[in-house]
């Protein structure tokens, strides 16, 4: 079965093309644009508007990428949330004329569940992983027990990527900073202890955001301040992660998102795993960051596991949580 994913839910507009082969995925095509704004954040409507602007000649990319047409695709899948409503609405928009003028099935999916399927798609070692998905809007624990995806620890104000991203904008960086910090932080070599606020299973991240910035004002080295971000913010993620391994008695760990670029964060993960003798796996980074083809592949899962939806029932949901979903597609 061949389909045809599109991503919308924040600042990149994706479109995969995969297909199922003895049940792992392989990639045909995962073609993308980002919006960047040129100053500040993203502004939903703008975004929206960038990525209906480039939606045509993303499809055609993915298309050519493939060497398919579109009568090769057996199935339209996008993401129906969560994320910022002009942005999905631009995205649902697409698939459903895409599907309507070539008499597709079509199915909307969860972009969370889709950050770890795609895990499991394309490593075959990764079966029944803890995700740690720190991207830029999200930051969340999942794992499956009991028949769902549940969230077993979550950011309680911003999203990890996005407290890199405000660090950033505050001390001068172009957007993404993460990537910066990431450079920066390789040098810093003095510890600034700043607020390391794990509450429970959950993290917040702005009164770190807060110290943070004020150590800049008081014209503390700008490397040391990028290192002691990293290593303290982290570590939270680190802990909470772990403790959601125990927990579940999960033996594999999984990184996802656009921060999961990031060494420090990998090496951090990776030596809690071996700690606990367990597996660590992360996607190659097009597969990390928001991307058409996580979409596809588990509108696959979902479509061959029996679902299917009418044009009228393909509504978004800009807080489509991870645990509302139906996992239909696993034993
Ligand atoms: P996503 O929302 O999943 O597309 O990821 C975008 C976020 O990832 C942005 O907030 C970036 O700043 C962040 N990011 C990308 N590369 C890195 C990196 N190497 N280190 C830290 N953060 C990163
Ligand atoms: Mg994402």
């Amino acid at each position: 079965m061949i389909v045809l994913g599109i991503e919308g839910t924040a600042h990149t507009f994706g479109v995969g093309i995969v297909e199922d082969e003895n049940s792992y995925c392989n990639v045909l095509a995962n073609a993308m644009v980002t919006y960047m704004p040129e100053k500040g954040g993203i502004h939903p409507r703008e975004a929206a508007n960038y990525h209906a602007e480039h939606a045509a000649e993303v499809i055609s990319k993915a298309l050519s990428q493939s060497n398919l047409s579109m009568n090769d695709i057996d199935l339209v899948s996008f993401s129906r949330g969560p994320g910022l409503g002009p942005c999905l609405r631009t995205a649902a928009t697409a698939a459903r004329a895409l599907a309507a003028t070539y008499s597709k099935p079509i199915i909307g999916v969860n972009h969370c569940v889709a950050h770890l399927e795609i895990g499991r798609g394309v490593i075959r070692e990764c079966e029944d992983p803890v995700l740690l998905y720190t991207s830029g809007a999200n930051t969340q624990v999942i794992a499956f027990a009991e028949g769902k995806y549940r969230v077993f620890g979550e950011t309680l104000d911003i999203g990890i990527g996005n407290c890199l991203d405000k660090f950033g904008r505050i001390v001068g960086l172009p957007f993404p900073s993460g990537p910066i910090i990431e450079k920066l932080a390789l040098k810093g070599k003095r510890y600034l202890p700043l607020p390391y606020s794990v509450k429970g299973m959950d993290i917040a991240f702005s009164g770190l955001l807060t110290a943070a910035e004020q150590y800049y004002r008081k014209g503390e080295d700008i490397e040391d301040i990028c290192y002691s971000i990293q290593e303290t913010t982290f570590a939270a993620l680190v802990e909470v992660t772990e403790r959601a391994m125990a927990h579940t008695e999960k033996r594999e760990v999984l990184l996802g998102g656009g921060v999961a670029a990031n060494k420090r964060l990998r090496e951090m993960v990776e030596i809690m795993a071996k700690d606990r003798g367990a597996d660590f796996f992360v996607p190659p980074k097009e597969l990390c960051v928001d991307n058409g083809a996580m979409i596809a592949w588990l509108g696959l899962l979902m479509y061959k596991s029996g679902i299917r939806m009418k044009i009228e029932d393909t509504t978004i949901d800009q807080r489509f949580r991870t645990d509302m979903v139906e996992v239909t597609w696993r034993g």
